[in-house]
């Protein structure tokens, strides 16, 4: 296998139609933040804002996201953000499980490169794509998993939180959660100078 780098990933990316979503996007969607972060977040997939800007995470969901992780002192251009697939799927529909199985060889690479020490998985699609096929996020919500040295915790998706506001509270747990792992680890708060509310 050629040495991996952000240079070929990119490359990659843009040239990829290994599954039928590239027909008819704007643009593909990597992923973004810092390249050294030691904390991912992985969602699902391109929405329509995010195809037509390239960039994850930029509409509403996305908003939401930076204040969740600003509200545990996470600034949010301090992770490394992306999602299990980098074309946006028509009308938002879920990702079929054989395109995010053909995109996972992108995730791989990049998670290669960024080396995470954590990751947060957003939503049930993004959970059973990683973890198992067969989970019910709202069981598996808040707990870890360890995975070649990799913590892996699945919560819920920011897009889900805006529709239902009452799953917030849960949300709210796992971003405390999230915040006991890193300081665990010796990330937190030396590494994100993290002043808590
Ligand atoms: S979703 Fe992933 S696998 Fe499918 S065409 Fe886009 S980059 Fe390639």
């Amino acid at each position: 296998m050629a040495e991996i780098s952000w240079e070929l990933f990119e490359r990659q990316v843009e040239s990829c139609a290994m599954c039928p979503l590239h027909n008819g996007i704007h643009h593909k969607v990597p992923g973004q933040g810092d390249r050294t972060a030691p904390l991912m977040l992985i969602g699902e997939g391109p929405g329509e804002r995010e195809d037509l800007e390239g960039l994850a995470f930029v509409g509403a969901a996305g908003q939401l996201l930076t204040r969740m992780l600003a509200a545990i002192g996470l600034p949010r251009d301090r992770v490394y953000i992306c999602n299990i697939v980098k074309c946006r799927p028509p009308f938002n529909r879920n990702p079929e499980p054989e395109e995010m199985a053909a995109c996972m060889l992108h995730l791989r690479m990049q998670v290669a490169l960024v080396r995470p020490r954590v990751i947060v998985l957003l939503g049930g699609t993004a959970a059973k794509a990683t973890l198992d096929p067969n989970l019910h996020i709202t069981r598996a919500r808040g707990q870890w998993t360890e995975r070649k040295g990799i913590w892996m915790m699945p919560t819920y998706h920011p897009s889900f939180l805006l529709r239902d506001e009452s799953r917030k509270r849960e949300a709210w747990e796992d971003m405390q959660s999230l915040k006991r792992k890193l300081t665990e680890l010796g990330l937190y708060p030396d590494l994100y100078g993290g002043e808590t509310p």
